[in-house]
């Protein structure tokens, strides 16, 4: 059954967008009309498979800054960052290098456990740089770590949980300063706040599509010119040697549709999603004495509210909610493991605070009635259980 017909409110963005249907009608042609392999040269169907991929490109090219041969296309950003890690070291190693890479604390998985990884494996040097209780990063030890000679800088665009917003073109420069390669995990940025990765100088960003009303498993690593990666994955030569396979077409061009859409309505659809937010924080604030929000309220994402209800688990809540309301304890990928946070632990919040922490992600298609209609059943559900204890 779907969310409208369960009468299911979505509030779990940061997990996954719904597609717009305007980028679904695009992946239906690709799918039927427009199914030719973009490698098949010897075809008029060949060639408009290549088309529709080159296409593709200029629309994420324009939404990022980017020239569209900077574009490869992958599964997601799950690959993307992969690809930037692992291809960068294995480069560095061929050269004799021992690498050294600094990475922020509250990374997504994906990066922080590739260098996890790569570490066990005795095969990288790295520097968690930390971040204060807003989750923000300070930008003079992160100088400071670029001025003692690490080979690759990860720092996201925005956090996946309690939504803060880097200063990407600041990290950008101070990078650039010291001939440190820069990878940005932008996956929850875009479409959501301006990227401009040549004029900024990002070196790899990586993005998935399915974050801003695309598809699920399509995505991209954008590469700066010259900068020298080794594959993971090796065959057919595609994607200039750099990422093997047949390319996902009814992706690919879902992707591109959710960025032309995303370029041209971007600003509007945040403006409002921010209002919708702040509107829910004040009812939710109103509601739950003790409420707290996490986060830098300053800065960060539209769609985003992370609150804790000291005292009350965050499971008590979504247990009682779970089939009216979407919402999560963290990240997709984390929950259902029975480990606290590490983003909410790098914020060194308390036990309570991380315990109760409840993460809400808004997007363009959630409504006022719904918003009012979260308010009610979580404060609702707070006094019930507060009533139990
Ligand atoms: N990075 C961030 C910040 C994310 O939020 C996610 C998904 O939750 C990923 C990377 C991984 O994206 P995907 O699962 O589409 O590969």
């Amino acid at each position: 059954m779907t969310a409208k017909e369960q009468r299911l409110i979505y509030l779990d963005y940061h997990a996954t967008t719904p597609c717009d249907r305007r980028v679904a009608q695009k992946v239906l042609w690709a799918m039927t009309d427009g199914f030719g392999n973009a490698s098949s040269t010897d075809h008029a169907i060949g060639d408009a498979a290549e088309d529709a991929a080159k296409e593709a490109k200029g629309h994420i090219a324009d939404l990022v800054g980017a020239a569209p041969r900077d574009i490869i296309f992958t599964s997601g950003s799950t690959e993307s960052i992969n690809l930037a890690i692992q291809g960068t070291i294995q480069h560095l190693e061929n050269k004799g290098i021992h690498p050294h890479i600094a990475l922020s604390a509250v990374e997504h998985k994906a990066v922080l456990d590739t260098c996890l990884a790569l570490e066990e494996q005795g095969r990288v040097k790295l520097s968690i740089l930390p971040v204060d209780a807003q989750a923000r990063i300070d930008l003079a030890q992160l100088e400071q770590g670029c001025a003692s000679g690490i080979h690759l800088l990860c720092v996201m665009a925005a956090n996946n949980e309690v939504g803060t917003i880097y200063p990407i073109d600041k990290i950008a420069h101070v990078a650039q300063t010291y001939g440190v390669p820069f990878l940005c995990d932008a996956s929850q940025a875009i479409g959501k706040v301006p990227i401009h990765f040549q004029d900024w100088g990002i070196t790899m960003l990586s993005l998935s599509a399915h974050k801003f009303y695309g598809p699920q498993g399509v995505g991209a690593l954008v590469v700066k010119r010259g900068h020298p990666l080794e594959p993971l994955l090796y065959g057919g030569g595609h994607q200039r040697g750099l990422r093997s396979g047949t390319l996902n077409l009814p992706g690919i061009v879902g992707l591109g549709e959710a960025c032309r859409l995303r370029a041209l309505e971007m600003e509007e659809d945040e403006r409002a999603i921010g209002e919708k937010r702040d509107r829910l924080q004040k009812l939710l604030t109103e509601k739950i004495p003790g409420l707290v929000v996490n986060g830098d309220q300053e800065n960060r994402l539209a769609g985003n509210l992370h609150i804790s209800i000291p005292g009350i688990p965050n499971g008590a809540v979504i247990a009682r909610v779970r089939h009216q309301l979407a919402i999560s304890t963290g990240s997709a990928c984390s929950s259902g493991v029975e480990t606290a946070s590490h983003v909410l632990k790098a914020m060194a919040l308390g036990e309570e605070v991380i315990e109760g922490a409840l993460r809400i992600g808004l997007g363009k298609y959630t409504t006022d009635g719904e918003i009012e209609d979260a308010a009610e059943l979580i404060g609702n559900t707070v006094s019930q259980i507060r009533a139990l204890l």
